[in-house]
């Protein structure tokens, strides 16, 4: 796959609110000044500048390469977290500095698609799954699984289950670790649900792209590649450093 040459981009914030009640993620929505036309592979993110002293955190494009005048990125509030802190404080029209795309978290050519995702990991996936689903018309099967703590923290859920239920090929399971006592659907970690989900599965033909905590990302490939995902159809994105 031919990757796409970053460069730096100027930006305007147009929008912002959070996406739930928990204000946990925060949804921003960016114009381009300059350049005007912004190109990226779904699963790309953005390195932006947050700091007059040139500190830079990465974001992932919450929206799809057909849109080419903005961008829309979705952010986890990390109290004092220097990036959460420049998105809030940011106004409105405030011009941003970024470089982009970055990244090599793109859909490959294997004949079934798993993705799994925690927390904020669900933006590149979801521009990937929306990309394959609305704007390339993809008849590959597809399952996502996205691990939450609670219901109250679930955003997109919606869009997702209106995928669902408009693509016969695509399948979406929420995993909740904190469920109350109503939610009777998968409760627990992903790796529960994957290990429920795919036992009798031939995993050797399914490519797997996984995003989250670095801690996730490490026990699910253990789990996948024993599940027989062969190494080169693992792709993943670490959105936290190695622990430790
Ligand atoms: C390729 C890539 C793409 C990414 N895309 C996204 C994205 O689309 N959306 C998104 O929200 N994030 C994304 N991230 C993570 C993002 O870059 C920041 O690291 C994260 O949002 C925290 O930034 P911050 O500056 O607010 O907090 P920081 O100033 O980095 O952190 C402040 C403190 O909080 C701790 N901390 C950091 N993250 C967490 C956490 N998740 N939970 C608890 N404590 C934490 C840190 O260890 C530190 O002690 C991505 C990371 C990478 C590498």
């Amino acid at each position: 796959m031919e990757m796409i040459k970053p460069e730096k981009f100027l930006a305007k914030l147009s929008d912002r609110y959070y996406v739930n009640d928990s204000r946990r993620f925060l949804l921003t929505k960016f114009e381009l000044v300059s350049p005007r036309v912004i190109e990226f592979l779904a699963g790309q993110y953005l390195s932006l500048k947050v700091s007059e002293e040139g500190v830079r955190r990465s974001y992932s494009f919450a929206t799809t390469p057909d849109v080419k005048h903005g961008f829309t990125l979705l952010s986890e509030i990390i109290p004092d977290g220097l990036g959460s802190k420049y998105l809030l404080d940011l106004p409105m029209g405030g011009e941003i500095e970024a470089l982009a795309p970055l990244g090599k978290f793109v859909i490959g050519d294997e004949a079934k698609l798993l993705f799994v995702a925690t927390g904020s990991g669900i933006v590149p996936i979801y521009s990937m799954i929306t990309d394959l689903l609305l704007n390339k018309h993809e008849k590959r099967p597809i399952r996502l699984h996205w691990g939450m703590r609670r219901e109250s923290d679930v955003f997109w859920f919606d869009n997702l289950e209106r995928l669902a239920e408009n693509n016969e090929n695509f399948v979406f399971d929420l995993v909740l670790s904190q469920a109350n006592e109503e939610w009777s659907l998968c409760s627990g970690h992903v790796q529960d649900c994957l290990s429920r989900d795919f036992e009798h599965e031939d995993m050797s033909f399914w490519g797997a792209y996984v995003c989250g905590n670095s801690k996730m990302v490490g026990e699910v490939k253990t789990l996948l590649r024993e599940m027989g995902v062969s190494e080169e159809n693992f792709h993943y994105e670490k959105f936290t450093e190695e622990e430790g």
